[in-house]
């Protein structure tokens, strides 16, 4: 029966990350992201339910809109399997437990954040006070570490770590992304983040000289951090532990 719930959680990760693509996208124009239904940004073809289903319609109409033939971003489906992919990951790492609602929320988080970062180089404020009130709440109730304040000593960490970088790069980083690192802080917690800050910042160089040499892009044009920052805390989160025990072994 376990594969019949793994297959759900895929499931469900598809039909939210779906619905994450269109909060990431849609908020920071500043339009709703429940009302009106999907359409088309040229054409305004409004998406019927058979188009809606997440990577399979993106599969069948070959990335175009089925109206008027514009490229749909490749960006929907690549979104839509990473959170299915994670929220199955997160099953499978913590089973029905209060650390696996944390994780759902940390992965909703960051794959609306990469969105949003991405398509429109911001980090809302709304989306971050949304994730972060329950995932505090979390973190000093049923999902405390041992001791307690290890979260709040990670949330202080990162929001620090990340402002005096932010302070030196003259705004080359946000302070969207030095908000995002208090709330995955608190996820985190002390001192793991400081683990994640460094797989982030090499991620971030080398998502840089690709950027460079595939796209051109000088040192100087905007290169968003957050999907840096997102897949170095999530690859922390989910396998900080054995890359901890790996690191010790060597000594
Ligand atoms: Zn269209």
């Amino acid at each position: 029966m376990e594969i019949v719930v793994m297959f759900y959680m895929v499931l469900f990760g598809l039909i939210m990350g779906s619905f994450y693509n269109v909060v990431g996208m849609r908020l920071p124009k500043g339009e709703s992201a429940v009302s009106p239904g999907s359409k088309c940004p040229k054409c305004g073809h409004r998406l019927k339910a058979g188009e809606l289903v997440p990577v399979l319609s993106y599969i069948f109409l070959r990335g175009r809109c089925k109206s008027c033939g514009e490229r749909v971003s490749p960006l929907y489906p690549v979104m839509e399997l990473i959170t299915g992919g994670l929220f199955l990951l997160s099953y499978i790492q913590f089973g029905w437990s209060a650390e696996f609602l944390v994780s759902l929320l940390f992965v909703s988080l960051l794959v609306i954040i990469t969105v949003s970062d991405l398509t429109s180089f911001l980090i809302l404020n709304k989306v971050l006070v949304f994730f972060f009130v329950p995932l505090l709440f979390l973190r000093l109730t049923f999902a405390a570490p041992d001791p307690w304040w290890l979260s709040i000593a990670g949330m202080l960490t990162g929001f620090g770590i990340l402002f005096i970088i932010a302070f030196l790069s003259k705004g080359g980083m946000g302070g969207g992304d030095v908000k995002l690192y208090a709330v995955i802080g608190v996820v985190l917690g002390f001192p793991i983040v400081v683990v994640s800050i460094f797989i982030a910042s090499l991620i971030g160089a080398i998502a840089g000289l690709a950027g460079m040499f595939f796209f051109g892009k000088t040192r100087k044009s905007l290169i968003p951090f957050g999907p840096s920052i997102a897949a170095g805390s999530l690859i922390v989160y989910f396998y900080g532990a054995e890359m901890w025990m790996w690191y010790s072994s060597l000594f």
